[in-house]
């Protein structure tokens, strides 16, 4: 006869305003924002902090969530390794000699401050520098934007208005800032990253201007945009124009690039600008930033390349450019 065990439900994770997921002891859905409770709602523990509610030991002498402390007479007088109802991760990082667990922010026996490796995520919060993923709106730890799209927010609207008066339509791109690096992957062709060293709270030598961090967007979302429409690069016309986008380069981050600069160059007569010449998806991308700066008007655009003796190359660059956006509308 077979002996019937009864099946311990794993609790649903799931956030009660938008039952979005959400991980254990996270402080705030990442998806709707809502401020999270880890209460001991199993009765696994029969404990809860008197301050903010979340799960304790009676063995603790601080709560490893909000801090404050909480002992009382039922508290161990030693640092314990795991008390029932937490997992033994590693030891405090004072050197107490008790046991935390991921992703307590305090040590439960001694109270001090804890740090956690966030390895399993692919970003970090601009706001907390704590895990976040590229797909969340709200940094579960910290509560704020985990994109950071609230610290650009002045060049984003810029940008947004800039691609409405040059009549493109949007494609769904995400805009997030990124430690150590900015562009776009064949990956992720949506997902526009910004170095999040250029915009600091605190105004740092490394922070650029409105107007720059506006181009260097710019220029990333034409990245963006011939990612999201690579059959344009197959033809003809395209590849007259500007060339194998497929040739292989490499990218120096240490280039300074002047996305600011809203004039043509005058040095290289078949680029808009020299940096334009690197790669042709660096043309592309020039390319699409002019057009979008200069909200689509090929007129004045051309007049500029005629004084500053552009060569036909140019011109045939934003035409092939401003035609494709012409038949994206269904002008064709
Ligand atoms: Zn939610
Ligand atoms: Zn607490
Ligand atoms: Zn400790
Ligand atoms: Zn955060």
């Amino acid at each position: 006869m077979t002996r019937r065990r009864r099946e311990v439900p794993t609790p649903e994770l799931r956030c009660p305003t938008c039952a979005a997921e959400v991980e254990p002891f996270w402080a705030h859905c990442s998806n709707c924002g809502r401020r999270l409770e880890w209460r001991d709602t199993t009765k696994k523990t029969g404990a809860e902090c008197y301050y903010c509610g979340w799960v304790v030991s009676d063995s603790f002498s601080f709560c490893p969530w909000c801090g404050r402390d909480i002992a009382d007479r039922d508290s161990s007088p030693e640092p314990l390794k795991a008390p029932k109802g937490f997992r033994y991760d590693r030891r405090c990082r004072w050197g107490c000699g008790g046991g935390v667990m991921y992703p307590m922010r305090h040590c439960p026996w001694c109270g001090r401050g804890q740090k956690w490796r966030y390895d399993d995520y692919e970003n970090i919060c601009p706001h907390c520098s704590k895990g976040v993923n590229d797909w969340m709106d709200v940094c579960p730890w910290c509560g704020q934007d985990a994109t950071g799209r609230d610290l650009i927010r002045q060049a984003l609207r810029r940008v947004r208005q800039r691609l409405v008066v040059s009549r493109l339509k949007t494609w769904n791109y995400r805009v997030l800032l990124r430690p150590g690096v900015s562009g776009v992957t064949h990956r992720s062709p949506k997902v526009i990253e910004i170095e999040r060293r250029y915009v600091t709270r605190k105004r740092s030598r490394d922070e650029i201007s409105w107007n720059m961090l506006t181009g260097l967007i710019l220029h990333e979302l034409g990245h963006s945009f011939l990612y999201h429409n690579w059959s344009l690069t197959r033809t003809g016309r395209f590849r007259r124009a500007f060339g194998e986008v497929r040739k292989a380069y490499r990218v120096s981050d240490s280039k300074w690039v002047d996305f600011e600069r809203r004039g043509v160059t005058t040095t290289l007569a078949n680029y808009v600008t020299a940096y334009a010449a690197t790669h042709p998806q660096e043309d592309f991308a020039e390319t699409f930033r002019f057009y979008v700066t200069r909200r689509g008007r090929l007129r004045e655009l051309f007049a500029e390349f005629g004084r500053k003796r552009k060569g036909v190359p140019v011109f045939e660059k934003f035409l092939v450019l401003g035609d494709y956006i012409r038949s994206l509308r269904g002008w064709r």
